[in-house]
């Protein structure tokens, strides 16, 4: 860390303190930025970093719902819009019980790096609200996400705003809030992405988060002369991420072995098969059901209730889940355990402590901000066809995604070996390269946009 951003991680701690997720968001990315501050006096002289950490606008509100029995429910609502130097806001909306101010900032200050990352022109924003959808009758979610998107319209727009899905957040949800959108503004935009096939939506953006980030896996391990043929793979989370990512995983010869949700995970020693898949996509997409119910239907897993599963010996390792599910000693023993690699589906899964031990042992460590970012890379994609008005076949789009993750992971290497000193070797500081490529793209811009 350099004097500077020592004093303003210190007014970013003293103004945020209620936000622990915020501030280590923070943290992470200032003691990676150093030598590029260092190098280049502009970007203290015009308070970028001050700057940035301040969102452009943030909006809170009211999300009043009744149930099926008529009672009333009120929600908090939120869209962060963090950063538009490089284009309009994006990011997704997340409804989880956990969903507050402090972490909607994390995801919000992320994503900024992250969408400057995928080259596309996206800003970073970040929303969604203190619902839980799990449990809910189809009418119940509708009726909430009608309300959230009727105060939401009013600040987002295909040229404004354009939030995707989160946790939480899939193709029901979006259609719910899309079909609110139209009724309310009469116009039928790209104001969403992630949205059905039918009406606007880009084929492979469901796969895309997934996919991406065992692409940028397999460009970590081709800087190694290696591949994913074989690899024993634990995974967390059945959602979304988890799910295309156990997909792509069994097409490339790897052998997931574990996924999980929030009661526990199961760890099937034989792999998780794409027929495995096939049921657990029907049991969590269709039936809504627990992971634990794998073990019942395949003789030979087993389920462990209130636990993750970082303590089953793997190659790799790919958290799918939701922020801090890895701490340093839960690092440590995949170290321990053999793991060369791991990959961020979700959003920070590690923590401060968890990242400088892989950082130490020098494995293939992945951040979320880089490994992850073929989902909203996808969005962007989805948003130009929007635009145009034409789709492109699952071909182009999954051909298009493999090159955005390859330019990702190029970008990120190139900068951790130009700036960060401990990039020598064999070993490459891809949280620094992350940081430091996507850093210098939005302050570059913000500074030719003068104080605003
Ligand atoms: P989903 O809602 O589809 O799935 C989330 C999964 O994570 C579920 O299995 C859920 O279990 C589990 N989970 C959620 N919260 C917790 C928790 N507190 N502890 C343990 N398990 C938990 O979400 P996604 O798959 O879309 O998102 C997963 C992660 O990927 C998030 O960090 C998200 O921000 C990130 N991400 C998603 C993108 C996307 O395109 N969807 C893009 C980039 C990042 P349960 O069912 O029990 O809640």
């Amino acid at each position: 860390m350099s004097d500077y951003t020592t004093r303003v991680l210190e007014q970013v701690r003293a103004k945020n303190a209620a936000e622990p997720e915020f501030l280590q968001a923070v943290q992470e990315v200032f003691s990676t930025i150093t030598p590029v501050l260092a190098a280049n006096k502009k970007y203290e002289d015009n308070c970028i970093l001050e700057r940035i950490v301040e969102p452009e606008r943030t909006i809170i509100f009211r999300v009043p719902w009744a149930d099926d029995n008529g009672k009333i429910h009120v929600n908090r609502g939120y869209r962060v819009e963090y950063n538009s130097a490089i284009g309009p806001y994006k990011g997704g909306l997340r409804f989880h019980p956990s969903v507050n101010l402090g972490i909607l900032k994390f995801l919000g200050f992320e994503q900024i790096f992250k969408n400057s990352l995928t080259t596309l022109p996206m800003g970073g924003g970040k929303g969604g609200a203190d619902f839980d959808p799990k449990g809910k009758s189809n009418g119940e979610v509708m009726r909430f996400c009608q309300s959230f998107m009727t105060e939401l319209q009013r600040h987002i727009g295909p040229d404004t705003d354009v939030p995707a899905g989160d946790i939480g957040v899939g193709a029901r949800e979006i259609g719910y809030m899309f079909g609110q959108y139209k009724r309310l503004r009469n116009e039928f935009t790209g104001v969403l992405t992630g949205k059905s096939l039918n009406w606007g939506g880009s084929l492979i953006r469901p796969e895309a988060t997934g996919f991406g980030t065992v692409y940028f896996a397999q460009n970590m391990l081709a800087t190694k002369g290696d591949d994913l043929q074989g690899k024993v793979c634990v995974v967390s989370g059945s959602g979304n991420v988890a799910q295309y990512l156990v997909k792509k995983l069994n097409e490339l010869g790897a052998k997931p072995v574990t996924m999980s949700d929030s009661n526990g995970y199961i760890f099937d020693p034989e792999g998780i098969s794409l027929e495995k898949l096939e049921w657990i996509m029907e049991l969590k997409n269709e039936r809504r059901g627990r992971i634990k119910e794998y073990a019942d239907a395949f003789p030979g897993a087993q389920y462990f209730e209130g636990q993750r599963p970082w303590n089953v010996p793997c190659d790799c390792a790919f958290p799918c889940a939701t922020q801090n599910e890895i701490n340093g000693a839960e690092a440590a023993t995949l170290i321990k355990n053999g793991c060369k690699l791991v990959a961020e589906g979700a959003n920070m899964p590690t923590d401060l402590d968890g990242i400088n031990a892989y950082l130490q042992a020098k494995i293939l460590y992945g951040p979320a901000k880089a490994a992850n970012a073929g989902g909203v890379a996808t969005s962007g994609l989805e948003m130009s066809q929007n635009s145009m008005r034409l789709k492109w076949s699952a071909e182009e789009v999954d051909e298009k995604l493999f090159g955005i993750m390859k330019n990702i992971h190029e970008n990120a290497y190139n900068h951790a070996r130009e700036y960060s000193p401990d990039s020598a070797g064999d070993f490459t500081n891809y949280v620094a390269g992350a940081n430091i490529a996507g850093f210098v793209k939005v302050a570059d811009s913000m500074i030719d946009q003068g104080l605003v």
